[in-house]
């Protein structure tokens, strides 16, 4: 990765500036889960992301920040695959969740007051249950290491002015049900997502960052869904079952970090990323661009 400043390290990406306009995201192999980088990365992970992402602003067609396709000529050729070119937008300071299903952070909310970023739901509602309609949850971007807080539509509306509240609240129930619905015809429940949005040059939405991947949202199996009960997360629950289970021998309480996964796991967990993306894109993933056909 030579030429480009790099201008940012998430906890999954890496990020370059090509020129005063323009970003290269870099998705690398890291898997994090319950907030530890693990080791090893997960190998094509970054790619299977990236396609994923690739898939969706192809078929949502709704304005995005992609300045270029995946073999973009100003994509180093040690990076093709997991890369993506966009035009650099100021952000809007609002995570833009939407969930369907009860779970995480929404869930904590309900038990504790009855209603997820203020929308009040009805009582009775537990673990993994549907609601009665997808609804925007808003959260505070956190700084790094930080969690990301719940707000209310009121909070988005103060920051953000009516117009765009509305504007952002519309969009991400918007491509959020069309995600859902997409999914579900193949066999995956989109529980939720968190979306970014940048502004345009006339201040309208585009949808940028990363765009329903499973590092953004919860996937599950339709076929095991079970309300009530916590969910095996489509990608991660081979690495969580590992981590958690007595063959790891960590702590998760003691806040240690994690011993580094074997092969199997690694392996399996590899299988799970393709299998998603190949069932929802209907793609295969042999076709991807990969660096080594091109560096
Ligand atoms: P985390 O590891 O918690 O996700 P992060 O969000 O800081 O941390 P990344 O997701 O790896 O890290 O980095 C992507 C960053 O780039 C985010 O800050 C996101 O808001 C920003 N971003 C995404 N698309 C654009 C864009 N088109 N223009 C400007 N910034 C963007
Ligand atoms: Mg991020």
């Amino acid at each position: 990765m030579q030429s480009y400043q790099h201008v940012a390290s998430g906890k999954v990406r890496e990020i370059y500036e090509i020129d005063a306009d323009t970003l290269l995201l870099v998705a690398t192999d890291r898997i994090s889960a319950y907030d530890h980088i693990l080791q090893p990365a997960i190998r094509d992970k970054g790619r299977i992301l990236t396609a994923m992402s690739f898939f969706w602003f192809d078929v949502l067609g709704v304005p995005n920040h992609l300045a270029g396709g995946p073999t973009d000529e100003r994509i180093p050729a040690d990076v093709v695959g997991r890369s993506m070119v966009v035009h650099k937008l100021p952000m809007v300071q609002v995570e833009c969740v939407a969930r369907g299903y009860l779970t995480g952070s929404g869930l904590l909310d309900y038990r504790a007051t009855g209603s997820v970023c203020g929308i009040a739901l009805p009582e009775g509602l537990d673990e993994a249950h549907k609601l009665p309609e997808p609804i925007f949850t808003p959260a505070t971007k956190a700084e790094q290491g930080e969690h990301d807080e719940n707000i209310s539509f009121e909070r988005v509306v103060q920051s953000e002015g009516a117009e765009r509240a509305e504007a952002l609240r519309t969009a991400t129930l918007d491509i959020y049900s069309r995600g859902a619905q997409l999914a579900a015809e193949r066999g995956i429940i989109l529980a939720d997502t968190k979306f970014e949005f940048g502004l345009g040059a006339d201040g309208e939405l585009v949808l940028a960052d990363e765009v329903l991947t499973p590092d953004s949202s919860r996937y599950w199996d339709a076929a095991t869904y079970q309300a009530g009960q916590v969910q095996p997360s489509f990608d991660k629950q081979i690495v969580r079952n590992w981590l958690t289970g007595p063959d790891s021998g960590w702590d998760r309480a003691a806040d240690t970090p994690p011993p580094a996964l074997p092969e199997d796991v690694t392996e399996r967990t590899r299988q799970r990323y393709i299998e998603a993306y190949e069932l929802i894109s209907q793609l295969s993933f042999a076709d991807w661009p990969d660096a080594e056909v091109w560096g």
